[in-house]
């Protein structure tokens, strides 16, 4: 399982254009590392292709007596079913638990034992998903033999669960979880842990640092509950009232303004609050991004028109949009490589000849004999298997591309893909001005 950030799914995460559910990740400048998602809600759109952590919420069951589900009492043997009908391989399923409070907390202690126990071994019917079990204790001591008890079952996942309701408690929250990890990777070093339900940019960070997972809901809080609209500054996020809130450049913010919809707007429909949700978690995970250290190098095309002489590759190419993405990259003292449907992978300052080729001329064959050796160079050039490849380039410049590097392990992410070229000049300027408002601390 990945370290990183899951989203939570909620049973509607979707915009409504022309009378199609447009998912929000559609939508998003990045993606979330996977999707938690709970066998309580019922979502409407559900993300392929991408992780996802199933659990039971236990959280929404706290208050009854005993567990239950839309009315079905919950036990290992009925969410394995659940899951068994949801769930695709490679996906988290998570032993049924109850929060450790009210008045009989020793039935609750019994119960995620016992429930923990039939899982494991009911999970042997899914070989292909993941069991996690949830680590709870109302001291840090028992939280500790907790831990210890579930790795002892044959847990080789677990969750930390409980400490939501603390969750202003930094310090106190992050002593436990840091107490967790150092006993169970004492005892074998390849334990994950993920945290349930914190996912604030300080608890982003030190979790990153601990190569956790964890999950949270804030971006459909926050937009729908809070009437708040999150902005990204640095590694950190602002949370705004939406009668103060900036106006947005982000990529969610300018594919709905096609659309007439609004993440500004509060009481006026659904698809302006489900934008404004989408917008939040942008936010959010552009600003986890900008805490990860990993290196990133973007990727440009060198099309359109050329000077008729030899020069520095920078400078070869004088179509409007390579100008414009290479004053991005540059803005953000970003590493950055062209793309040549000649050179392949370039230097900026590589001298380059004058030349005539168009990915538009290759062959398909030709187009991913060229891919093969693009990557191959990018491998060369990534300093290790965490860098990010950032396309800035057209579709026949990334598709192949994006799957060979993939394929070697590298995370991929493109930006700006699905704008036409005048949008495209639009948004690369409008970044480019925003960055250096932001530097000047306008
Ligand atoms: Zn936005």
């Amino acid at each position: 399982m990945k370290p990183g950030f899951y989203a939570v799914i909620g049973n509607s995460d979707y915009i409504k254009i022309n009378n199609r559910k447009v998912p929000i990740w559609e939508l998003l400048e990045h993606q979330p590392t996977g999707w938690l998602c709970s066998l309580q809600t019922r979502p409407e759109v559900i993300p392929e292709n991408t992780p996802i952590i199933w659990d039971c919420g236990a959280y929404s069951y706290r208050e009854q007596d005993y567990p239950t589900i839309n009315g079905r009492y919950v036990d290992a043997y009925y969410v394995i079913h659940k899951y068994r009908l949801r769930s695709k391989a490679g996906d988290i399923i998570v032993s049924p638990d109850n929060l450790l409070m009210g008045d009989n907390i020793n039935w609750r202690r019994q119960f995620n034992l016992e429930n923990a126990t039939n899982f494991i071994k009911a999970a042997d019917s899914l070989p292909d998903r993941i069991p996690m079990a949830t680590i709870h204790g109302l001291s840090l001591q028992e939280k500790l033999s907790n831990a210890i008890a579930l790795y002892t079952m044959g847990y080789r996942h677990l969750g930390i669960g409980g400490l939501v309701r603390s969750a202003s408690d930094y310090s106190g929250n992050l002593q436990i979880i840091r107490a967790i990890v150092e006993k169970l990777r004492s005892v074998d070093s390849s334990v994950h842990l993920h945290v349930f339900g914190l996912c604030a940019p300080k608890y982003a960070s030190a979790f990153q640092e601990m190569n956790l997972s964890f999950d949270g809901s804030t971006h459909a809080r926050t937009a729908f509950t809070e009437g708040i609209f999150l902005i990204n500054s640095g590694k950190d996020i602002v949370r705004y009232p939406l009668s103060h809130a900036p106006r947005c450049l982000c990529r969610v913010c300018q594919m709905v303004k096609k659309y007439g919809i609004n993440p500004h707007y509060w009481g006026k429909g659904r698809n302006h609050d489900s934008a404004r949700m989408a917008h939040n978690l942008n936010q959010l995970l552009v600003t986890i991004d900008n805490i990860s250290n990993h290196e990133r190098i973007y990727l440009i095309s060198g099309c359109g028109k050329q000077l008729y002489h030899p020069a520095p590759a920078r400078e070869l190419y004088c179509s409007q949009l390579f100008q414009a993405s290479r004053d991005y990259v540059q803005n953000l003292n970003a590493k950055w490589f062209i793309l040549s449907p000649l050179h392949h992978t370039i230097h900026p300052n590589q001298l380059i000849q004058p030349y005539d080729k168009s990915p538009h001329s290759m062959s398909e064959d030709e187009r991913s004999a060229w891919a093969t050796t693009v990557t191959q160079q990018l491998v060369q050039i990534a300093a290790d298997e965490d860098t990010e490849f950032v396309f800035l380039t057209g579709r026949l410049y990334r598709e192949k591309v994006i799957f060979q590097t993939r394929s070697h392990g590298y995370k991929t992410r493109t930006i700006a893909n699905n704008l036409g070229i005048g949008q495209k000049l639009a948004w690369l300027k409008a970044q480019i001005l925003v960055n250096r408002q932001q530097t000047l601390n306008l």
